[in-house]
């Protein structure tokens, strides 16, 4: 199970997905979507409407 860098939350599949997906396809470490989205600037909501977004191209990262 992983851990969100910053806060040490118990993180998702999607947050670990949105966190290759916008960052880093290669990443070891993932951030919660709190913490991404202070990371990047924007909202939470924000990025949970990514996840979607990319849920609904069919990403393969989301599983
Ligand atoms: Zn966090």
């Amino acid at each position: 199970m992983s851990h969100c860098k910053d806060c040490k939350k118990e993180l998702l599949n999607d947050e670990i997905a949105i966190y290759k997906r916008l960052i880093n396809r290669g990443a070891e470490e993932f951030m919660c979507i709190d913490c991404l989205a202070k990371y990047m600037e924007v909202e939470p909501d924000d990025i949970k409407e990514k996840i979607v977004h990319f849920k609904k191209i069919g990403c393969t990262l989301f599983g």
